[in-house]
């Protein structure tokens, strides 16, 4: 497999050529928001500069052009799922309102007492709250597919939690705080057996791998534009079509009806009955945009390439003394995570440090305090790679974690203190 050309793919990368401090920038938070490369930017300008006007509707030719372009970028998400059909992929400000339009439609519809919605202890907020706040209007209720200490679903205890009474099981793909790579495609096919659906997080995954929502027989499938490379504010709901078209809407407002009158109203039909109201034309623009630059370089070979990268620093944040590694699953994707016990560093006076140095990382419980909970810590520090890191920042990062562990320790022998503040 011919390696990526790690310093052409930087070229394009505005935000890391043009450093604003007087240190390069090394960016490890991709798992947050990936960077975007020149030609997402321009699509966006472009569009804005040449293209934009409302869409759907409009009597002349530039609001047709408008059109063309928004539905342009429904069919690009379309092949980069492998969806059956455009219709199937709606568009939403990201994962987050992509899971509460579901939770909100098709949990509100289907949900009742007694119907159990089956997550992980994996799951961000996003994947957690939402059904928290439909089972508390339907009287359904949550349960949660355990770990085990490396960061990997319990299985079996998965299968013992699936009964006839489970209506849908919502895991994501990756673990954006630890990097476990689920195996969704089991998971699916094993709710399926006792008649659930199943809604996949895909919004750590899409960025690192191919994806195919109809190998995956995903019932939902979810992602947001900003950790692909293309805009925030921009998002995709996959849903198969038989299950969207019994769906009731999600907001009400224009573009979502068919007839409105003060006494009754009947609604549009896919895509535009869960698109309510002026949509963010550029940002979908800017998605198959992104879409298109990933898949040219390809997802495959990126995944590949960040996978060289968690091995290096995988192995090299072992051997600091006092670091732990937080999720040692075997299938991880470019994430890691750590805490510094000895002496004890708060995670985010090592981010703090760090950026110092000129390295973004993360710090805190990266919206999965009940994970936190699982794992007895409150937050971890964690570096996510993409597909612009190269192996010497990783090496930056090792280094500038030693060093900042010799000085905590120093710091604590002169003074005698238990927790250090560096
Ligand atoms: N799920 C996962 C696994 C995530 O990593 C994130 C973003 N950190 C979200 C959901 C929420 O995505 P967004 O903020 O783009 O809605």
């Amino acid at each position: 497999r011919p390696a990526l050309d790690v310093e052409a793919i930087r070229a394009q990368f505005p935000i890391l050529t043009t450093p604003t401090d007087d240190q390069p920038l090394i960016y490890l938070d991709s798992a947050a928001s990936t960077q975007q490369p020149e030609c997402v930017i321009d699509a966006v300008a472009d569009y804005h500069r040449g293209h934009h006007a409302n869409i759907h509707r409009g009597a002349y030719r530039l609001s047709r052009t408008a059109t063309r372009m928004y539905e342009a970028a429904r069919e690009r998400v379309a092949r980069f799922l492998n969806a059956a059909d455009p219709v199937e992929c709606l568009f939403t400000r990201g994962t987050t309102e992509s899971i509460n339009l579901v939770a909100a439609t098709w949990g509100r519809a289907n949900l009742q007492p007694g119907d159990e919605i089956l997550i992980s202890t994996l799951e961000h907020h996003s994947n957690i709250v939402p059904w928290q706040m439909v089972a508390a209007t339907t009287g359904a209720c949550l349960r949660v597919i355990p770990i085990d200490d490396a960061g990997d679903l319990d299985l079996d205890a998965y299968r013992r939690l699936l009964s006839p009474r489970t209506r849908l099981v919502a895991v994501n793909q990756v673990s954006n705080a630890l990097g476990t790579i689920n195996p969704v495609g089991e998971i699916t096919a094993e709710a399926h057996a006792v008649g659930a659906l199943v809604l996949i997080d895909g919004a750590q995954w899409v960025a690192h791998g191919p994806t195919d929502v109809q190998a995956l027989d995903a019932d939902f499938y979810v992602f947001s534009g900003h950790k692909l490379y293309g805009p925030t504010g921009i998002g995709v709901l996959y849903g198969k079509r038989r299950l969207l078209e019994s769906m009731p809407p999600y907001q009400g407002g224009g573009d979502m009806i068919e007839r409105v009158t003060f006494e009754h109203t009947t609604y549009a039909g896919l895509p535009n009955r869960f698109e309510a109201g002026t949509p963010h034309i550029s940002g979908a623009v800017g998605l198959a945009a992104a879409i298109d630059w990933v898949e040219s370089i390809g997802l495959e070979a990126i995944g590949a390439h960040e996978q060289a990268l968690l091995h290096q620093a995988t192995g090299r944040l072992a051997q600091i003394p006092g670091l732990t590694i937080k999720g040692t699953a075997r299938h991880k994707s470019g994430v890691v995570s750590w805490v510094m016990n000895d002496p004890p560093i708060a995670t985010l006076d090592i981010g703090t440090a760090l950026d110092l140095r000129g390295i973004c990382i993360r710090t805190g419980h990266h919206c999965c305090q009940p994970l936190m909970d699982r794992l007895d810590v409150t937050s971890t520090a964690r570096a996510s790679f993409g597909v612009y890191n190269r192996p010497d920042e990783v090496e930056a990062l090792a280094e500038a974690l030693s060093e900042i562990r010799a000085s905590a320790s120093r710091q604590r022998h002169a003074s005698g203190a238990s927790q250090v503040t560096l």
